[in-house]
């Protein structure tokens, strides 16, 4: 198959995990049969976007660009695209393809690939260029139209960006294991995911439990729909808690104790880890096999699942709260994301690249 021709878009990268982020000129395929070309709005800043800038997961692959919570607007289709013309407003989140063969794909499961994640946004390998992916920090993207994903005309689009990885990241697991009404549920910091989390818990219907380091987001936390605050450093306040909740969601990024939210589950209660720190996380068997309590895991969300979650957004008018930023704030950003200081996410306005 001979390489595609390529266009040159600006963008922001990273060229070692030590170095800040700077301006940069990346290649992307112009649209081939089934491209969607996208002239990027915004693009939401995660905290995985940090770990894989500086290397914290051990496989970045340099120069990197992140960004995964990517919303702009159709700029060309190539002849075989159905599902989207030029002009529409569209996302795309952290799959930019899969093998699309495996069980795991066959059932729209594209996170769980059995490929892994060699269809990332960014980190994953470029198939039609065989270099690596580069994410959503740049002017511009190509991306095959069955991993685009349309976006509910009534929300704010800079709002909405983060929902492609913030809000299905939280969306899915709370879905999966059919939190609703009638059960008390936990969310573990209150960051991008974090309070994504809390929003969607509160739209199931569930008894909603914030769980935070920083006493200073209680007030917030209450208003983005958390029925209770507890500040987790406050012993007491924790073991008031205890053996009470049917399910936690731990959004935390950095070493955190685990075990003193196992303690909080009731009888075969669920903890469900979304955040991925860069240490492993010790276990203590005894605060799990003490009422057969579960420990589980959750990545993002497959395409059918992440377009259901944005109808329910259009549909429940939820968004993301954010704070915007200029491309070149982005160290900053980064630095301050480290301290906990986002209120609640990071967005990209990428006209300031221009
Ligand atoms: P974030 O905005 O930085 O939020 C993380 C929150 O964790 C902070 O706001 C803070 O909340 C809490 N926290 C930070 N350091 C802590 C510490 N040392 N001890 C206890 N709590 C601490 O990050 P994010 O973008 O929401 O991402 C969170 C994690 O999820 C990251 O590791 C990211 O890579 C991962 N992630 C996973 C998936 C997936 O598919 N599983 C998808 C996206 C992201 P308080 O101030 O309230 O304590
Ligand atoms: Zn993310
Ligand atoms: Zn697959």
């Amino acid at each position: 198959m001979p390489k595609p021709i390529c266009y040159s878009t600006k963008a922001f990268s990273a060229a070692s995990a030590t170095t800040p982020l700077t301006p940069a000129v990346i290649e992307r395929r112009q649209p081939l049969a089934d491209d969607v070309q996208i002239q990027i709005l915004y693009c939401g800043v995660c905290h995985s976007d940090l770990h894989y800038a500086r290397n914290e997961w051990h496989f970045t692959q340099y120069p990197a660009v992140p960004g995964h919570e990517i919303v702009g607007n159709v700029t060309a289709v190539g002849p075989g695209v159905t599902k989207f013309k030029v002009g529409d407003t569209v996302g795309v989140g952290c799959l930019v393809d899969s093998c699309r063969t495996c069980p795991n794909c066959r059932v729209g499961l594209e996170q769980y690939c059995d490929a892994g994640m060699s269809g990332g946004t960014y980190g994953g390998t470029e198939k039609h260029l065989g270099t690596p992916t580069l994410g959503g920090y740049s002017q511009s993207i190509v991306v095959t139209e069955d991993f685009v994903l349309r976006m509910p005309a009534n929300l704010n689009l800079a709002a909405a960006a983060p929902l492609l990885c913030a809000g299905i990241t939280t969306y899915s697991p709370l879905r999966h294991w059919k939190v609703g009404p009638g059960q008390k549920v936990g969310i573990v910091g209150l960051g991008g995911l974090g309070h994504m989390g809390v929003k969607f818990a509160r739209a199931f219907g569930a008894h909603v439990v914030l769980f935070t380091t920083s006493p200073g987001k209680a007030a917030d936390a209450r208003k983005l729909g958390a029925h209770e605050v507890v500040v987790s450093t406050d012993a007491a306040q924790m073991a008031a808690h205890a053996g009470s909740f049917d399910f936690i969601l731990d959004t935390v990024s950095a070493d955190h104790d685990l075990n003193a939210y196992f303690n909080l589950l009731k009888r075969e209660g669920n903890l469900v880890l979304v955040g991925a720190p860069e240490k492993p996380l010790p276990v203590a068997s005894f605060a799990l096999i003490f009422r057969r309590r579960s420990f589980s895991g959750s990545l993002i969300g497959g395409l059918p699942e992440t377009q259901e979650m944005l109808d329910f957004c259009g549909t429940h008018n939820i968004t993301s709260d954010i704070e915007m930023i200029r491309m070149d704030q982005i160290n900053d950003a980064y630095e301050r994301m480290l301290k906990s200081d986002v209120k609640y996410r990071f967005v990209i306005d990428m006209a300031s690249l221009a």
